[in-house]
């Protein structure tokens, strides 16, 4: 057993090569967790049906322990709070959405993306280049969600769906994408461990965002949230791509009754062009710099740009 409190956690999702910048971040994690005397428990947040390999999942064990990083909980070591795949931990997570729901946080909201897109005036673009890279692509995108426009947000928590049970007395999500209501201008304020005080208001940098997606599958914001409490995560290591997630899920810990860990995020690695780096970016992959013979070392002390 380790003597220090400290919990934190690798989580990558494996859709596609882990790269340099996610180096970066699991290494500042591992020497964290290292010289905190704490644990580190290996998560891999595999819900995303469509774009999950098993391929990239054993990449990325294989290339962070060739960088030299070691976890002590995770799929392949078991432990306590096992398992530590996301997509055997569903029943976690329909938990924590009818706490939410039960609480009345919740609506079911019916848009399309078509729908969202003629609300907003303008076409949404999940997947543009400039997207935070890690999650480009992805169904859901994150801290580029653009503000939903409110259009089913009084379902449900005034109304009966019609015909059948209740909001309150709904069991399972059924096809529609569920959102999170917001407290519209509530200030949200954390201390960032790394990068210092930041600053975000409820409805204005961020609206209404999905919990469970109408394909069946929890969102990463709810997921995280609910593995990090379970887990007991004290701190969390990640790049500053989700800092805006952060502010999401402060509202969900506190709607859920969960403890806010601490949050360290690191600078985001970018290109010779300045944009973030994304898995598509095969030579920096940590599977092609290892073949080209580049070692650990040189990845981990190479002066890289970072973004801000
Ligand atoms: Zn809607």
């Amino acid at each position: 057993m380790r003597a220090s409190g400290y919990r934190g956690r690798l989580a990558p999702s494996p859709t596609g090569y882990l790269h340099v910048g996610h180096a970066r971040t699991f290494w500042t994690a591992w020497q964290r967790a290292r010289d905190a005397g704490g644990t580190l428990v290996m998560r891999m947040e595999d819900l995303d049906p469509d774009r999950s390999r098993s391929l990239y999942a054993d990449a990325a064990y294989d290339d962070l322990r060739w960088l030299g990083i070691r976890w002590q909980e995770g799929p392949d070591k078991g432990g306590p709070f096992a398992p530590y795949v996301q997509s055997k931990r569903r029943s976690i997570y329909l938990d924590a959405w009818r706490k939410l729901l039960r609480k009345g946080f919740l609506f079911p909201c019916r848009c399309s993306r078509k729908d969202l897109e003629a609300a907003l005036g303008a076409p949404h673009e999940s997947t543009s280049p400039g997207a935070p890279g890690q999650q480009a692509g992805k169904l859901e995108p994150l801290d580029d969600e653009p503000i939903y426009p409110g259009t089913c947000r009084h379902n449900l928590s005034h109304a009966p769906l019609l015909p059948g049970p209740t909001g309150a007395e709904l069991d399972e999500p059924e096809s529609a994408n569920w959102r999170f209501r917001v407290p519209d201008g509530e200030v949200i304020e954390f201390e960032d461990l790394n990068l210092g005080p930041q600053r975000f208001v409820a409805g204005v940098d961020f609206g209404d965002f999905v919990v469970w997606r109408r394909d069946g599958v929890p969102s990463y914001q709810l997921a995280c949230v609910a593995d990090d409490a379970a887990m007991g995560i004290t701190e969390i290591v990640r790049g500053a791509d989700l800092l805006k997630s952060t502010a999401r899920q402060i509202l969900l810990n506190r709607a859920l009754g969960f403890d806010n860990p601490r949050w360290f995020h690191c600078r985001l690695v970018v290109d010779h062009n300045g944009r973030r780096l994304a898995k598509r970016h095969d030579a920096l992959s940590l599977r092609s710099l290892r073949q080209r013979g580049i070692t650990p070392m040189k990845i981990l002390s190479a002066e890289l740009p970072v973004e801000g």
